[in-house]
Formats: C-alpha cells, structure tokens, sequence
C-alpha cells in the first residue's frame, strides 16, 4: 500500500489543481488521481485552445496556458499526482493505529486522511453521434472535440451541434478552415446570442452555412470522410455535402461512477456539501463542478474558491490546533524559500 497522505484530490481540473496547491501551502501531504493522461480537467481535454475570460487576474488566457499556471503553482510543494487512474472504491480501514479512508484506484490503493472530491462532471466522454457507422470513421475525420484547431487547416468542416462549443469553433475555425458549416436538428440554439450573431453575420457575408433541422444521417469516403449525407428533419429530404472532417460537439455524458455509491448526499449527480464544503460523510469534502449547494455557479472562478474553503477545512479536521483560517499567502514564510 502506498503511503498514507493527509489529503487526496480526486480530479486534477482547476478546482482539483488548487486544492493541491492549498494543501501544500498549509504544509499538508496531497496525492491527485485523475483517469485523464494529463492535468487540466475539461481546460485540457475539451478546448485547451480557447480563451477564457473570467479568471481573476486574466483579462484574458488560453485554457492551456491557464492549466500550465495552474499546475506550476499546484506542484510547488510536492504533491503526487497519479495519472491514468480512475477511483474505484473506497473503504475505511486502520493504519498506523488510525482509521483513513483507503481509496482504490485501476493503479493502486491509496490510504488518506481527508478526501476533496473535484471531479467535475465525472470521468466523461463526448455524446456520440446517433449513427451507427459514425464509430467507424473517428479517426478518419469524425472528430469529437478540436484540441488545436490547426488540424482542420485547408479543410471543409461540418459542425454539428447548437450549443456553445458547435458556435464557438464556428467562428475559431474562421481563417483555418476552407469551409464552416453547421447544422442543428432544432430550431432553437443554447449557445450564448452574442456568438449566435457572430455566426449569423458571417453567414450573411458567405463565410459560414447554418442549416438547422437538419440531421447527418450517413457518411461516406473512401478510407477518410469525405461526404456527409443530410436530412431535412422536417421534409425528410437528403442532400450531400463534401467534407472533409464532421465534428459533433454534442455536449458530454458523465459518470462519476464508484463516488455514486459511496452514500453522499447528491441532488442528480451532484454532491451536495455544507458551507465549508463537507459532504455529508465526515472527512470528505467536494468542490468545483461536482458539488452543489444554494447558489452553486458551475464555474472555474467558483470552483478555485471552493477547492480553499474545502482543503483549509481538511487541515483544521486533521489537527483541530491548526486554524481554518490560512492567514494571507503574501506573510507566509513558506513562500520565500
Ligand atoms: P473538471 O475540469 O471537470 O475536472 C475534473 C477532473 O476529474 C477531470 O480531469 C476528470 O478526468 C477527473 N475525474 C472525474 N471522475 C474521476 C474518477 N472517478 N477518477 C479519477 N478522475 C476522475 N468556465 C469558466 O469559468 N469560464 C469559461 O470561459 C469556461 N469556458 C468553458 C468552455 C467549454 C467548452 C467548457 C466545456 C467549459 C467551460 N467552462 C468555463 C467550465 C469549466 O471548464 C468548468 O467549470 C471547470 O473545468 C470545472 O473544473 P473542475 O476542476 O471542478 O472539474
């Protein structure tokens, strides 16, 4: 068995990456397990590329770029991160003459006196297009994300979808693609307006197709993409459009998987804390997108917020001398090392 740390973050997203940083700033051991190859959370697996600006600090900051801070500052103090691995199980057991919790992972067991469960929207994976031979040709230019939007230089490009990231790439593969269109089975859009104007203005000044009620209902190529066959959900006429690469942006199916039976207090698949961010087991503590509580906003400024409130908790659960309270990182000695 590995050895016992004082906390351990499931999930290294942003919320999971701070929460290591604070733990190592209150001098408390910290192991992150992600099933991921690699830290960032959503920032890295779903749009490393696009900015974000409502960080504090950063009018504005590629995903990336963001996550590489993120894990600079979240590592300083030697916090494990074990990549690859999704949590399993959980159970309590004594070592070293005290109970810990011990979770199990693919990779291995890992005993732990605090739990920070920042696992976001659980080990998730992109919604699928609803055609069987679609499996068939990812790789061959069905695409579920766009980790570097490079990748679609020169080529014709069928979005598919009506929310956020179907517009957002609308307008980010502007001058990289060859072609943009989109097409939606409804009417009515979920990404923001201000985007959905964008789009309908390039559309107007030819530079982007949006088609809506219109569905993919076949593909074709030889060995690689290189038509899509469409249907009119209405009229249920078919036309062809020549493409090179489709890209379902779908949005995500989730699971957190094992932490569902470990009996915390959940509203859907969220778990629901307290105002220091505990759950209803005691000793574990939930942040970021996972958690819920009146008032939740599912975002990474929040996220971070929670991810201190929860691990200062942890530190002051461990060893009841040592404050909630950090004090202020700019007086702290640990720092000028
Ligand atoms: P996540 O980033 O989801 O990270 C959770 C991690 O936990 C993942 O790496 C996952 O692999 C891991 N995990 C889950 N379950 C397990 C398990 N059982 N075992 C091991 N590991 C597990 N927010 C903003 O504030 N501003 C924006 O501009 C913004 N833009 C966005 C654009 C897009 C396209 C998307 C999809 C989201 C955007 N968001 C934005 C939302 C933001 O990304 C999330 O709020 C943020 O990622 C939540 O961070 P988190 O650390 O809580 O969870």
């Amino acid at each position: 068995m590995n050895a016992t740390t004082d906390i351990t973050v499931i999930g290294g997203g942003p919320t999971g990456l701070f929460a290591a940083f604070y733990a190592g700033m209150r001098g408390a051991s910290c192991r992150i397990i992600d099933a991921l190859p690699a830290l960032g959370g959503q920032l890295m697996a779903l749009y490393p590329e696009k900015y974000i600006y409502d960080v504090a600090g950063f009018p504005r900051v590629l995903a990336k770029d963001l996550v590489a801070g993120l894990q600079e500052q979240a590592l300083q103090f030697g916090a494990e991160p074990r990549l690859g691995e999704t949590v399993t199980g959980l159970r309590k057991e004594t070592v070293d003459g005290a109970e810990v919790f011990v979770l199990e992972t693919d990779g291995g067991s890992y005993p732990t006196r605090t739990i920070v469960i920042a696992a976001g929207i659980g080990a998730f994976e992109p919604r699928k297009l609803p055609l069987d031979e679609a499996v068939e040709w990812e790789g061959k230019g069905v695409h579920y994300n766009v980790v570097d939007p490079k990748a679609f230089a020169g080529k014709k490009v069928l979005l598919v979808g009506g929310g956020d990231s179907a517009f957002d790439w609308a307008l980010g593969l502007q001058g990289v693609a060859s072609s943009v269109s989109l097409i939606h089975r409804r009417d009515g859009f979920r990404a923001h307006q201000a985007t959905i104007d964008q789009v309908m203005r390039l559309q107007e000044q030819g530079k982007c197709s949006v088609r809506t009620f219109a569905e993919v209902k076949g593909i074709e190529g030889a060995g690689k993409v290189e038509r899509a066959i469409l249907e009119d959900a209405k009229t249920k006429e078919r036309w062809t459009l020549e493409v090179d690469a489709i890209i379902p942006l779908l949005g995500f199916v989730s699971d957190l998987g094992a932490i569902n039976a470990w009996g915390l207090s959940q509203e859907k698949e969220d778990i629901v804390v307290d105002r220091v961010m505990e759950t209803n087991v005691p000793g574990i503590y939930a942040a970021g997108d996972v958690c819920t509580y009146a008032g939740k906003l599912k975002l990474i400024a929040t996220g971070v917020g929670e991810a201190a409130i929860a691990v200062n908790n942890a530190v002051h659960r461990i060893d009841p001398k040592r404050k909630v309270n950090p004090g202020h990182s700019s007086d702290l000695k640990i720092f000028e090392k």
